[in-house]
């Protein structure tokens, strides 16, 4: 089956593409590189031995996206094209309703025209805003404390309103914890443009001596040592969760949400820790004060994901630290 994977040059996108072909699926790749590097599809080559179709361009762009869903006769899309960068997204409102939103809803549009009735899309665990009870689970209830996390809640809402309306339509959300790791081959992995937002970019660049030391945000929380707790979950146990997800639903319609986390959750310094292992080196570090919007703790309640989709989170926190390295090792300024 041809499947389009949208930000396919991206992180998440890009290893996902290797899953899919690895279980038979044929992903052609989208992207406008606006955080991505073309340098990936040589990577994706090298892994898999495989060249992937590209289109260098928006999802927003109908003309484009109809030639992509018709000449390749797709018949499903990975959705992971967005901006992610909640700072950001304070600052820029607009740009980030206009991409993560908009765009979505041009695409369904032009999916709708083309007869492609499935999508999976990149939810995250920002929709359940300020946690209420922890472990989350799907039922917890919907919100967000920025503008990147409410664009995540209204594709969400317009999924379901679309699904609603229209009784073939099948779309998967599945809403990240917080992922990390690389490819095991050492290959691909993360590479963010500027200074990392998040904590595991920024702590594999200190350690490769690119920054001088981690800023840890608080350390008077009400956890373990004080340090914020989230659920790390490596990116290829993520991966096999979309083509999980995929494989289970692909003959059903209507909307779908899952957790894909490990259930797990680490603290800053446990990450630090873990990280100083795998690299062999002391990282050094200073406290300052919280960040704007972070919460304590945050971890999943996964077992809708284990008892519905066959699927639970197999890798460990040191296979994340240990693949992690050996990508900033092998590229420690990531793919230029
Ligand atoms: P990423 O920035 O590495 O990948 C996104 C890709 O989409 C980039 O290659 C970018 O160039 C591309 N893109 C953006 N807008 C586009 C557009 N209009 N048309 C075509 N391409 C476009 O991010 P990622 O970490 O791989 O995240 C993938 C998805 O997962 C995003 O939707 C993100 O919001 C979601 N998500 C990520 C995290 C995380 O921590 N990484 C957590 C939860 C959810
Ligand atoms: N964090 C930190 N220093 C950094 C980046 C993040 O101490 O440079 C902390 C942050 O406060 C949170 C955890 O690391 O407790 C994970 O943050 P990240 O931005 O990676 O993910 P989030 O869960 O906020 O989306």
């Amino acid at each position: 089956m041809n499947v389009l994977v949208t930000g396919g040059l991206g992180f998440i996108g890009s290893h996902t593409v290797i899953a899919l072909h690895q279980a038979g699926y044929t992903p052609v790749i989208i992207d406008n590189l606006s955080n991505s590097s073309e340098a990936v599809l040589t990577q994706l080559s090298k892994i898999t031995g495989h060249s992937f179709e590209f289109y260098r361009g928006c999802i927003g762009d109908d003309a484009l996206m109809q030639q992509i869903l018709t000449d390749h006769n797709i018949e499903g899309v990975f959705h992971f094209a967005a901006l992610k960068a909640v700072g950001e997204s304070t600052e820029q409102p607009l740009a980030y309703y206009r991409n993560n939103v908009s765009n979505t809803v041009a695409m369904l549009e032009t999916m709708a025209k083309c007869g492609v009735e499935r999508i999976v899309f990149s939810s995250s665990a920002t929709v359940y805003g300020d946690p209420q009870y922890l472990p989350l689970d799907e039922k917890h209830p919907i919100s967000s404390t920025n503008p990147y996390g409410w664009t995540k809640v209204m594709v969400e809402r317009v999924l379901q309103d679309y699904c609603a309306a229209n009784e073939k339509m099948l779309a998967i959300a599945l809403r990240y914890f917080n992922p990390v790791g690389a490819h095991p081959s050492g290959e691909l992995g993360e590479s963010p443009k500027g200074i990392p937002n998040n904590l595991m970019p920024y702590i594999a660049q200190t350690a490769v001596g690119i920054r001088e030391y981690l800023n840890i945000f608080g350390d008077d929380y009400d956890t373990h040592d004080g340090t914020g707790v989230r659920d790390y979950i490596h990116v290829q146990d993520l991966v096999s969760g979309h083509v999980a997800a995929f494989d289970v639903h692909v003959k059903d319609s209507g909307f779908h949400a899952y957790n894909l986390g490990t259930g797990q959750g680490y603290s800053v310094l446990d990450m630090v820790k873990a990280f100083s292992s795998s690299a062999q080196t002391e990282i050094a570090y200073k406290i300052c004060p919280r960040r704007d919007g972070d919460v304590a703790s945050n971890y999943a309640d996964a077992s809708k994901a284990r008892q519905i989709l066959n699927w639970h989170a197999k890798h460990d926190l040191k296979s994340m630290t240990d693949d992690t390295w050996r990508w900033q090792t092998n590229y420690p300024k990531g793919l230029e």
